[in-house]
């Protein structure tokens, strides 16, 4: 008989994510949105680390919907702005009167003007997910160093892609093709983390 494919449910229903975890994964495991199975709800993301915002999401879908699944949460650490944006990265526009929040665009425009002269431009991506199988909790980390452009640069990818450089690559994530970005990027890092553990397990 044939070994059945293992089915994974990303705790997500933003199909950009789904899409990028499915090219990291590739045919390893089928991965599963939260529309796949019927939610369709705001989860809320209320917690002060990324960490905790990832385990929210997997309990939530967890009680709700009795399945095994997993979850990530991305934040931006500025080092000269004290590790800011962090937690709040998808909502810094927002909450410094640019735009709504999730807005690319507003995010960006806050982000440069935050740090107009300034020349330390230190920064991370840091992406935390948390798992739930059998009804046993875990949480792997994926980071990856850079800087922040002055400007932005390059067409691809999304978010904070044309501002952010990778260390010792001189372009900025949103200039690289996406394999190249998905193999040493804060989310490929950690998805490669879960993908060993659930190999093993
Ligand atoms: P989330 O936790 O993945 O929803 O991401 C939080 C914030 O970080 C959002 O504003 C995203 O646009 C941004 N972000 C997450 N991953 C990336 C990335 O790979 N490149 C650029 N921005 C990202």
């Amino acid at each position: 008989m044939e070994k059945a494919e293992k089915v994974l449910i990303m705790a997500t229903n933003n199909a950009h994510k789904i899409e990028e975890v499915r090219q990291i994964l590739g045919n390893r495991f089928r991965v599963s949105s939260l529309a796949d199975i019927g939610c369709h709800e705001d989860i809320p993301e209320t917690a002060t680390t990324l960490e905790g915002n990832a385990l929210q999401k997997v309990r939530y879908v967890h009680e709700h919907y009795g399945v095994d699944c997993f979850a990530d949460d991305t934040g931006l650490e500025v080092d000269a702005l004290g590790g800011a944006p962090g937690v709040f990265t998808a909502r810094f526009g927002q909450m410094n009167g640019y735009g709504e929040s999730h807005d690319a665009k507003a995010n960006i425009r806050c982000l440069l003007d935050k740090l107009r002269g300034q020349t330390m431009r230190k920064a991370r991506f840091r992406t935390a997910i948390a798992l739930i199988m059998n009804g046993e909790e875990h949480l792997f980390e994926g980071i990856v160093e850079g800087d922040i452009l002055m400007q932005e640069s390059g067409m691809g990818g999304f978010g904070y892609d044309p501002v952010f450089s990778p260390e010792g690559r001189g372009v900025s994530f949103a200039e690289m093709p996406a394999e190249e970005k998905n193999a040493i990027s804060h989310r490929g890092r950690a998805i490669e983390k879960l993908a060993r553990f659930l190999l093993k397990n």
